[in-house]
């Protein structure tokens, strides 16, 4: 196999996706505590202040939460993909694309660690060409 990127090249993107993934499990952390203070204000709520909750704000906090959720989804879903990141640099699949075997360039590669295609298959493939 002709295409694939270096050693040198490889721990470079290891370090990156390695970054992230720190970057986006304290993302995941400080979204778990945001739904943990939410739910605790709400098991707060006592008979006596419930009338005093209003009941727009309410609607807000559970809005809020699932705001949280889908957040956190989306985060640990990154976060899934950044894993199989590191495995395809693992087993020397990173960055070679799948269906033409041309490198994807490395800016690519940086932007969506977990590519499996270059954009020229990517568009292809949209088309339905491929
Ligand atoms: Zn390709």
């Amino acid at each position: 196999m002709a295409n694939k990127y270096s050693k040198t090249k490889l721990e470079k993107f290891k370090k990156a996706i390695s970054d992230k993934m720190g970057a986006v499990s304290e993302d995941i952390e400080s979204i778990k505590e945001g739904i943990g203070n939410a739910s605790n204000k709400q098991g707060g709520v006592t008979p006596d202040s419930i009338f005093s909750v209003h009941m727009a704000d309410a609607g807000t906090d559970s809005h809020e939460q699932e705001k949280n959720f889908m957040l956190m989804n989306r985060e640990s879903d990154y976060f899934k993909n950044l894993n199989i990141a590191l495995e395809r640099i693992e087993e020397g699949s990173f960055g070679v694309c799948k269906i033409c075997g041309n490198l994807i360039p490395e800016e690519r590669m940086m932007e969506v660690p977990n590519a499996t295609k270059c954009v020229q298959c990517k568009e292809k493939e949209k088309l339905g060409l491929a």
